[in-house]
């Protein structure tokens, strides 16, 4: 059976930023819940940051540009969490290869977990094209990362990944 990578926050698990959960209401979600599929992660707290915390962004570039080594994820007062960010990164791809996971639903907008859209370093609530610092290292890895408004589109990819079901001869 396929298992899929979930950001803990969309479970119910209280870990963001301001000591918030933002979980779904949503029946597949359930569904792999009830089977067992769901392998629940929180990069931010994995690589040692507390909850709450001050809200961090990425400056200067994308989850990817964070990995090469030319941006920072900071929070607006200045301090540096770019070491806590690819700690977390590196212990969700851990996670995800000790579990055998290929795909991953995680949160939108975040620094860590965005996959469309990350907010700009500005801290002014402006939002760009890009992805966070796990998402990054995830599809580095070849895992397949949605947001949460594209659970279906993760459901047909598990649906692709799982056996065929075995009919009689
Ligand atoms: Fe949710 Fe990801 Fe932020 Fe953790 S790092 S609170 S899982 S969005």
């Amino acid at each position: 059976m396929e298992r899929i990578l979930v950001s803990a926050c969309l479970l119910g698990s209280r870990v963001r930023y301001d000591g918030g959960a933002k979980p779904m209401d949503d029946e597949l979600m359930a569904r792999w819940r009830a089977e067992g599929r769901v392998v629940a992660f929180c990069p931010e707290t994995a690589g040692g940051l507390p909850v709450p915390r001050p809200p961090a962004e990425i400056v200067g570039g994308d989850g990817a540009a964070v990995l090469d080594g030319t941006a920072r994820v900071r929070t607006a007062a200045g301090e540096d969490l770019t070491e806590q960010f690819l700690r977390g990164a590196g212990r969700a791809l851990e996670v995800a290869r000790e579990s055998g996971v290929r795909v991953a639903l995680l949160k939108e907008s975040s620094p860590s977990c965005g996959s469309l859209r990350i907010h700009d370093g500005g801290f002014a609530g402006t939002r760009v094209s890009g992805h966070g610092v796990t998402t990054a290292l995830l599809r580095r890895a070849g895992i397949q990362v949605f947001d949460e408004h594209r659970i279906r589109e993760a459901a047909a990819c598990l649906r692709g990944l799982e056996p065929p079901a075995r009919g009689l001869p």
